[in-house]
């Protein structure tokens, strides 16, 4: 975050305000005096720990570890997107520029007019002190961190008016952001919404994770309604 300066005096200083917590200095720098340190955090400071390094998890509010939730990469196993569905997740912030919760605000408050549900198991979800009106708990608004995602799910005749929407964010927000799209693939192995986005001038770049023997899906027929428990 640059929060690190070394005077002329060559004594480092940590400018407590911009620090997102993650621990890239205790561990990459080791201290022969120890004198750079994890200190022992706070609610709700220890809210930039759980969020920016990915060592800690988030204890007080997920029990998960990381900046949103691993079942957009492994939808193959949990089928939480369903054919006719979109999960979309809004990355904020990076290494170096980071993120304020008054900027996350400014989007969820954004996204309030569209009725969308927020991922329950993502740990920005729990931090919604009214999730109809996309707005925070007050506690929380003084945090930083290194980068969150903001997740939800539209029906997919309702992705091009959500884009839009997250498109007028644009240069609203002092940090950066991404949109990733996570959809089924059909029997015939294509994607149902590339061509769409693609016809509406959008930049896209598909990918997909393969998780070999990673596990096996939670669902049948296609539909998240009709999760069934399994082991893996
Ligand atoms: S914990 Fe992270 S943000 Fe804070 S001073 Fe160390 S490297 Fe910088």
């Amino acid at each position: 975050m640059g929060a690190i300066d070394i005077s002329e005096s060559h004594k480092a200083v940590v400018d407590e305000k911009e620090c997102v917590e993650c621990g890239v200095c205790v561990r990459n720098a080791p201290c022969p005096v120890k004198a750079i340190h994890f200190n022992e955090l706070e609610w709700p400071r220890i809210l930039r720990r759980f969020f920016s390094d990915p060592n800690f998890s988030h204890s007080t509010t997920t029990k998960g570890m990381g900046r949103g939730t691993a079942e957009m990469k492994t939808n193959d196993v949990t089928g939480r997107y369903g054919r006719g569905e979109v999960g979309i997740g809004l990355e904020l912030g990076r290494p170096s520029t980071g993120v304020w919760f008054k900027d996350i605000e400014k989007v969820t408050k954004h996204l309030a007019p569209l009725n969308i549900g927020y991922e329950e198991k993502n740990p920005l979800t729990v931090l919604l002190e009214d999730p109809d009106k996309g707005i925070f708990k007050e506690e929380v608004m003084g945090e930083k961190l290194l980068s969150t995602i903001v997740e939800f799910k539209v029906p997919i005749d309702k992705l091009l008016e959500t884009l839009k929407y997250i498109k007028e964010l644009d240069g609203k927000l002092d940090t950066v952001y991404s949109v990733f799209i996570c959809t089924r693939a059909e029997k015939d192995g294509s994607l149902p919404n590339i061509d769409l986005l693609k016809h509406n001038g959008y930049w896209v770049s598909p990918n997909a994770k393969h998780n070999v023997g990673m596990g096996r899906p939670y669902f049948m027929n296609d539909s998240p309604a009709e999760v069934v428990e399994r082991s893996c």
